[in-house]
């Protein structure tokens, strides 16, 4: 309990005396913080704080990583923005020592407020000031974190620009063949065969940058950092991320591997209509950013731009690619499934250079005013073709089928209706794809009357479907025949499980070995059934590790 003897001179409470002074500080809550511990996290209900000792940074997420925006010492406050206006926290706020703050409840303050109206005074003073502060970072100009040179069409360079998207590096790139390259880009001259190359916010110079120099360059998390983990996640997409914010918030010592960037295919989707809580749709980017930062905030760490490409069934010893290795108690699979390959001829040519496996929102710029097709019927293609609407002319639907009722939601050919430069294209197959170093025309075939006809096209992008890419994986794991990774009771009829127990739900033939998402053999794709998988999952890691007298790692 706070004494008045422990408040230090805090001006804002000058008006506030004697017994008055004692009731609040024995009614408010008493906080003790060790280095590192958060007082209040970025989005938390509004309240006030008063530092008695120590000290608190000031920290927000910009770019997808923590920035330390601020400082407050004894005798300040923090929370007058979200207590004067009604608002969520804009900030975290952390200690960097042992610290103890007061913390008043939005009730305990207006009751305060209305007794001693100068508090409220001074606490709006502070706000408007703080918030003027604010206003000048809003309006700023954003600042970008670097500058991309890079040749038009070259596949790397979009796989980087992709890269840096997913993590939510913002970017800016100036094409090689520019008119105005000599004014935009600002490192030095350099050769075509050093492109893509990065200029960092630092001014430190990447040539032929790859997604993993990047990462580290711009302090994404690349290597695990303890040695043991209670549970390894492999891959970061939204089961995940569930799972990893399920285990850390439980006390697990957790780990997601990423190959590329948190989000998984989600991420490409440009709106998701179907997820509980949010009425008018997110986009998977939106949703891919939350479950990061509420993944990161509850403890787990989680690295991008590494593979699996091993695990030791008996050691359950997790190996990257390059060799490093993580010793794991438990391992849930999360790796989702990869889109299917397109054979027509011309396809894997042009590959990166306008024809593209699935779609993602840094390619909207280049479909700009150009006229472009969708390979598909699912509920992907018509999300993308919703998406890419706004940017292109004309957006063709090629669509091997008669219709489009028995593979995509109705609402969402009710949307694609409503949009004019939409069209379907029935019973028809992409026959051959044509250009030089770029995209230029395809060739469609009416699967009924055979008739080919070629069209120009300037973007291909290619919603077939998807397939696990379980091949990696030891051979105690069963799949079923179409490499999905078989659990529960599935895996007790496999006859390859061996302890006495029957498997958890989501375990595979392996104890200790789960399976989760997209990646698991059921019929059901979905984001909603990838997050409840993925927080389920956890619950059968802390049987497994009960049962099997491990303790988590401390
Ligand atoms: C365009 C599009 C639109 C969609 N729209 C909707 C929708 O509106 N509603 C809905 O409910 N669902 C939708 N879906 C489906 C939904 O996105 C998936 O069901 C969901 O993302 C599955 O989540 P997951 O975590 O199991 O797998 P994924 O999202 O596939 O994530 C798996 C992750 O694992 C990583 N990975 C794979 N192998 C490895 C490895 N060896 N090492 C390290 N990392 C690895 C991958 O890079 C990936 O990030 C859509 C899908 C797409 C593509």
């Amino acid at each position: 309990m706070i004494t008045p003897e422990a408040l230090p001179v805090v001006p804002v409470l000058a008006s506030v005396a004697g017994e008055e002074l004692a009731r609040l500080a024995q009614t408010a809550g008493d906080v003790r913080l060790g280095a590192g511990d958060y007082a209040v996290h970025e989005g938390d209900e509004r309240s006030l704080f008063v530092v008695l000792a120590g000290r608190i940074e000031v920290t927000k997420v910009i770019d997808g990583i923590e920035r330390v925006i601020g400082k407050r010492v004894p005798g300040q406050i923090f929370g007058e923005v979200p207590i004067i206006f009604g608002t969520p926290y804009q900030g975290s706020y952390r200690a960097t020592e042992a610290a103890r703050v007061m913390h008043i409840s939005a009730r305990q303050f207006h009751a305060l407020a209305a007794a001693h109206p100068a508090v409220l005074t001074q606490v709006a003073a502070i706000a408007a000031e703080r918030i003027g502060g604010l206003k000048g970072i809003a309006t700023a100009p954003p600042s970008k974190r670097g500058l991309m040179l890079a040749r038009p069409g070259d596949d790397s360079a979009r796989q980087l620009r992709s890269f840096l998207d997913r993590n939510q590096i913002s970017h800016d790139w100036v094409a090689a063949d520019a008119p105005d390259r000599a004014t935009r880009w600002t490192g030095p001259p350099l050769d075509d065969d050093q492109l893509p190359a990065l200029v960092c916010d630092d001014g430190s110079l990447l040539t032929r940058a790859r997604p993993r120099e990047v990462a580290e360059h711009v302090g994404l998390q690349t290597q695990p950092r303890a040695g043991t983990y209670d549970a390894v996640i492999v891959g970061g997409g939204p089961a995940g991320l569930a799972a990893a914010v399920y285990g850390a918030s439980e006390g697990l010592r957790t780990l997601v591997i990423e190959r590329e960037a948190p989000g998984g295919q989600a991420e490409t989707s440009s709106r998701i209509e179907n997820y509980l809580g949010f009425p008018t749709g997110v986009s998977g980017n939106e949703l891919a950013r939350r479950a990061l930062q509420q993944a990161r905030r509850m403890g787990a760490e989680v690295m991008v731009t590494r593979t699996v490409v091993a695990i030791d069934p008996a050691s359950k010893v997790v190996t990257l690619d390059g060799g490093d290795v993580v010793p794991a108690r438990s391992i849930i699979l999360a790796t989702g499934v990869s889109w299917r390959r397109l054979s027509s001829p011309g396809f894997d040519r042009l590959l990166g250079k306008g024809v593209f496996y699935g779609a993602s929102r840094s390619e909207a710029d280049s479909t700009q005013g150009q006229d472009i097709h969708l390979v598909g019927a699912g509920n992907s293609a018509g999300q993308a073709a919703m998406f890419f609407a706004s940017h292109a002319r004309t957006v063709t639907l090629v669509v091997r089928g008669d219709s489009l009722e028995k593979s995509m939601s109705h609402y969402l050919i009710e949307q694609l209706r409503g949009k004019p430069n939409i069209q379907v294209a029935l019973n028809s197959e992409l026959q051959a794809l044509h250009g030089e170093k770029q995209l230029e025309a395809i060739d469609g075939v009416d699967r009924k009357s055979g008739a080919v006809r070629r069209v120009a096209s300037r973007g291909v992008f290619v919603f077939i479907g998807a397939d696990a890419e379980t091949g990696w994986l030891p051979e105690g794991i069963q799949r079923d025949q179409r490499g999905y990774v078989c659990t529960g009771e599935a895996a007790a009829r496999s006859g390859r499980w061996q302890l006495q127990r029957d498997p958890y739900l989501l375990e595979t033939t392996v104890p200790g070995i789960f399976a989760c998402g997209d990646v698991r053999s059921s019929p059901v794709k979905r984001v909603a059934a990838a997050v409840g998988e993925g927080s389920m999952a956890v619950a059968f890691v802390h049987q497994y590790l009960a049962h099997a007298g491990s303790a988590p790692a401390g």
